[in-house]
């Protein structure tokens, strides 16, 4: 295991005052706030770790906006793979959106069903795509571009069921907004670490690792933190003994950082 990352890198991209965004300064709670110069050296040295152990992750290419809008509802409480199998079944039997936007509600829940949460996730898709209609006249997320990144998560958010991680993966990977989206990977390994209290929510830590990482990591440390949690930080049985972040994972260390969190 490699122990030796510059501590220059770390001490130069740390060297700078720490901004809290407007949208992110009622998430950063005052405990979080006292600590945020430890969180970032922290989160500096996590990243280098990962990515000299992973590598930069190449950028994949995307799905048009809406579908992958409709993939990662299908994917709320569900597997990739599933996901994405219920998307095939909604395009075979739906060519087109419009198709689907006129389907009895029954038919859509039915193609969706090896998502899970049909019942939930049928209305909706519905629900998204009677807003794009009745909001743009078409079913093109294109107009999202022109929004400010604060303006096309409200827009998103403010359709039902969809939360600030859809919205904040949708404006990461399809519009290059620097927004970091928390799933549950993310938030496992960002707690055992020690990057966040243990009671955070999603939105929370989303707002540490925003404040305390520059924009345009979003995306590579985003991915692998994932890759991390999904191959070693394991849910159930952690892989501490590969793990490269042990030196500094306060659940390994048996540090208790967030006592008054
Ligand atoms: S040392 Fe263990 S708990 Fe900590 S990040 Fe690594 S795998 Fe997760």
């Amino acid at each position: 295991m490699k122990q030796d990352i510059s501590q220059d890198a770390v001490a130069a991209s740390t060297d700078t005052q720490i901004v809290i965004a407007p949208h992110n300064e009622r998430y950063i709670t005052p405990e979080v706030r006292k600590r945020l110069p430890e969180l970032r050296e922290k989160a500096h040295w996590v990243y280098h770790r990962l990515m000299e152990h992973y590598g930069e992750p190449t950028w994949r290419a995307h799905r048009p906006p809406l579908d992958e809008l409709i993939i990662t509802t299908l994917a709320q409480n569900s597997t990739d793979r599933n996901a994405l199998k219920a998307f095939r079944t909604l395009k075979e039997r739906f060519p087109t959106w419009e198709d689907v936007l006129r389907a009895r509600p029954e038919e859509v829940i039915d193609a969706v069903r090896s998502a899970g949460l049909a019942n939930q996730k049928g209305p909706r898709i519905q629900a998204i795509l009677r807003k794009l209609k009745e909001e743009q006249g078409d079913f093109d997320l294109s107009f999202l571009e022109r929004m400010s990144t604060e303006e096309a998560e409200a827009w998103l958010t403010g359709i039902k069921g969809i939360g600030h991680k859809t919205a904040s993966i949708l404006l990461l990977f399809n519009f290059q907004r620097p927004t970091f989206p928390v799933d549950t990977h993310v938030s496992r390994v960002s707690k055992r670490l020690g990057m966040a209290p243990p009671r955070a929510s999603t939105r929370q830590i989303r707002a540490i690792w925003e404040t305390v990482v520059p924009p345009e990591w979003y995306y590579p440390l985003h991915l692998n933190l994932i890759r991390h949690g999904r191959e070693v930080c394991k849910a159930r049985t952690p892989l501490c003994d590969q793990c490269v972040l042990q030196e500094r994972c306060d659940t390994y260390q048996g540090i208790r950082r967030w006592e008054n969190a």
